[in-house]
């Protein structure tokens, strides 16, 4: 699955970094919430900062309680073929 942000909505009220800290953060340079993934498997990158993702298996559930949790609703959970 996908994971995207609509950055047109976010508000930056961080409660999904708060729900999934282990996915998502606010922006310290914007505000915005981003998807915080490795660059690498093994997690020893820095972490990249994106809007759009294809998040691992194990993080499905935490992603969907904080789009459930987002108050304007800017969390999307996509299909691997949507863009
Ligand atoms: S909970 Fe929603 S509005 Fe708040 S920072 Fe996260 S994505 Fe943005």
């Amino acid at each position: 699955m996908k994971v995207r942000i609509n950055e047109r909505k976010c508000q930056g009220f961080g409660l999904c970094a708060l729900a999934a800290p282990n996915l998502f953060v606010v922006g310290e340079f914007d505000g915005y919430a981003y998807i915080a993934l490795p660059k690498d498997s093994a997690g020893t990158d820095p972490l990249s900062y994106v809007r759009v993702a294809a998040i691992p298996h194990d993080k499905l559930e935490a992603a969907k309680v904080a789009a459930e949790n987002c108050p304007t609703h800017a969390i999307e959970i996509l299909s691997e073929e949507e863009p």
